[in-house]
């Protein structure tokens, strides 16, 4: 039977964290920290995720604004408008919510935010920088599941770490996370022969590859740590890509979905911004 890795209860221990070194820093007379988050339009899909990321910046002591931009904007101007916003010295940090309009590149737009105000951790400056072992802001939801990870308190030095998905926003800069851990990793993908195998040798598993309960029990190894990042909706539900009940007969830890990686993930995203208005200062 393992344990469950409560995405909750680690949230909100960040947030403490988060919130005390906000109000120091306003001790030493320093300004709020300022975020603003941009939306395209008013659409349902993104208006669940902007309320949350606004009620967790007012928690932490972080002054959040919303921009919602016309879907029908050409690209020139979302870009002129990011820029606006770049050289502004009250916004220390910057969201792009999707669904973007498909007029627009969403890499072009991302790559648009000054690195130091990327706090998505998205754009290539941070990436790259990320690949060098320099980077302050990393992508959320990859922070996240290692920070799942980490509150485990086990040594991951030398451990095998097998992650499925490899895509550029989870997959791929999780891998280099695990890697500046100590971690051997393996990088699995749709085209990987005999996942099976790989995933049962492995001390840690990372399932990102957005396919309902896909992962089942049997394939993990026996005391190896889980971590779901997996969003799906099944049969009315959300579920992640691990099929929990049969993993975590089998996993020393394991985080569940909802509840997971998730709550984490909104967490980094404030300590991103925290990070960038220090580094600003
Ligand atoms: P994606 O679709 O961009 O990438 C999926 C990856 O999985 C691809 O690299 C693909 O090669 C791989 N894959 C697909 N089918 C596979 C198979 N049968 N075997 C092995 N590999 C396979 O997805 P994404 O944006 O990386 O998201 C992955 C999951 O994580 C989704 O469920 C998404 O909703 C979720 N997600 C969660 C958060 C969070 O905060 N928890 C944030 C972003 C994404």
């Amino acid at each position: 039977m393992s344990i469950i890795l409560d995405g909750k209860i680690l949230a909100a221990q960040l947030k403490e964290d988060l919130s005390k070194e906000i109000a120091s820093l306003k001790g030493q007379h320093h300004p709020t920290p300022r975020i603003m988050s941009i939306a395209f339009g008013q659409s349902a899909a993104s208006q669940s995720y902007i309320t949350s990321q606004q009620k967790t910046a007012q928690s932490v002591g972080i002054h959040y604004a919303l921009q919602v931009l016309d879907e029908k904007l050409p690209q020139q101007e979302a870009i002129n408008f990011i820029q606006k916003v770049n050289s502004s010295p009250d916004v220390h940090g910057i969201i792009v919510n999707k669904p973007i309009p498909a007029s627009i590149d969403f890499y072009t737009l991302i790559n648009a935010i000054a690195p130091g105000k990327d706090i998505e951790g998205m754009n290539l400056a941070n990436l790259g920088a990320l690949l060098m072992n320099k980077s302050h802001l990393w992508p959320c939801t990859p922070a996240a599941a290692l920070a799942l990870l980490k509150s485990c308190g086990l040594s991951l030095q030398g451990k095998h770490a097998v992650i499925i998905g490899r895509s550029e926003i989870v997959g791929k800069p999780m891998a280099l996370l695990l890697l500046k851990e100590d971690m051997t990793v393996t990088l699995c993908h749709s085209k990987t022969v005999d996942l099976e195998d790989h995933l049962r040798g492995a001390d840690v598993v990372v399932a990102a590859l957005g396919k309902p309960l896909f992962v089942k029990g049997d394939w993990i190894k026996e005391g190896a740590v889980v971590i779901d990042v997996g969003i799906n909706q099944h049969e009315g539900k959300i579920v992640g890509d691990v099929d929990f009940d049969s993993a975590k007969d089998k996993a020393s830890y394991i985080s569940p979905v909802p509840g997971g990686v998730g709550p984490v993930t909104a967490v980094i995203l404030m300590k991103n911004a925290l990070e960038a208005f220090k580094q600003s200062l």
